[in-house]
């Protein structure tokens, strides 16, 4: 299949186009490179990255539709990613990121309009959706709970428009559109100056820095290996009919002390070191877990990878990306 991934060169699009090339299908790769890098993408005869200049310096930003109109309407798939995912990232620029929640997302929809019959789009929603969240576990039926003009409104109903968008051109345009709610997502290929939390504490106990914990660290996240996270989009875009929104991501639950530790623990063999608690940015979800019945169920799709083991996995990347750092040679 001829496929489209925008923000291609991001952490979770790096994972998911090296899996399709590996699947055997032709992508197209379209980044602004705002977050994500080149130097992310393989060099492989069937991928194609999207210049936004002749000297192929410049990205192309999802909300320029003239720039996609040059790439054709001949998509199989769209996997629509573009937007950063990490608060103090996104939230340097919010009108630039309500801009590609909104804008980006309807550019791509309307592109879908042209082959209907073909092309079938999957968006990356997010949990932040759900807001501060009044049940727990958070089913797909759970209402949208954001404050809308606070910190995070612009990544928060940047994704939520992004999924009316996406309900009304289905309804409008009978285009496809499948929509992950995609939680906490963490591995190798994380910047080191991403701002999340895994890749914080990750390089903070790598460097025997101590861990900057925000509030309490009483607070709840649900960490997904990426290669997990890549196998639920798949096994979404796949499914031979549109099951609606489903969530991705891990149900295994830790408080983000707990997660400190446990980084501490696989970097350092110990899980007590020093921690400095720093004040908890503006509406931080008290407690965010998947209710991921749905997407075992109906995608016959469960994470495999465990915390522990993702960490395992994840730390020994941080470390050789310290070590680029320390040589002047890092992306
Ligand atoms: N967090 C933290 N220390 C850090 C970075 C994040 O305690 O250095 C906390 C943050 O306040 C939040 C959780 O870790 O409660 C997850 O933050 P992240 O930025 O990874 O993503 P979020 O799920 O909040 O969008």
């Amino acid at each position: 299949m001829r496929i489209l991934c925008t923000g291609a060169a991001g952490f979770l699009g790096q994972h998911l186009t090296r899996r399709l090339l590996d699947d055997g299908h032709e992508v197209v790769a379209l980044d602004d490179f705002s977050t994500g890098r080149v130097e992310h993408l393989p060099a492989h005869p069937r991928l194609t990255v999207a210049w936004g200049d002749d000297t192929h310096t410049q990205g192309v930003d999802v909300r320029d539709a003239i720039a996609l109109q040059k790439l054709g309407h001949d998509f199989d798939r769209i996997y629509h990613l573009a937007c950063p995912a990490s608060p103090p990232i996104y939230q340097r620029d919010p009108v630039r990121t309500l801009e590609t929640g909104v804008w980006g997302t309807r550019t791509i929809l309307y592109h879908a309009t042209w082959k209907p019959g073909r092309t079938r789009v999957l968006l990356a929603s997010s949990s932040e959706i759900y807001g501060e969240p009044q049940t727990h576990p958070q089913p797909e039926t759970l209402w949208s709970h954001v404050n809308t003009v606070g910190e995070r409104s612009s990544y928060d109903l940047g994704k939520a428009a992004a999924e009316a968008l996406a309900i009304a051109y289905m309804k409008k345009y009978q285009i496809d559109c499948r929509i992950a709610r995609i939680h906490n997502t963490a591995g190798p290929g994380m910047n080191l100056r991403d701002g999340r939390v895994v890749s914080n504490f990750c390089v903070q106990a790598l460097q025997g820095m101590p861990l900057t914990v925000y509030g309490d660290g009483s607070q709840t996240r649900s960490i997904c290996y990426v290669d997990d996270m890549v196998n639920g989009l798949v096994a979404l875009m796949e499914h031979p009919t549109n099951p609606g929104p489903v969530n991705l991501g891990n149900p295994e639950e830790v408080t983000v002390l707990a997660l400190a530790r446990r980084v501490r623990y696989h970097v350092a063999g110990r899980e007590d070191g020093p921690i400095v608690f720093q004040p908890l940015p503006g509406d931080d979800p008290t407690r965010r877990c998947p209710d991921i019945t749905k997407a075992r169920t109906v995608l016959g799709w469960t994470p495999k990878i465990t915390l522990d083991e993702g960490l395992t996995r994840t730390i020994p990347y941080f470390r050789e990306e310290l070590a680029k750092w320390a040589r002047g040679t890092s992306t």
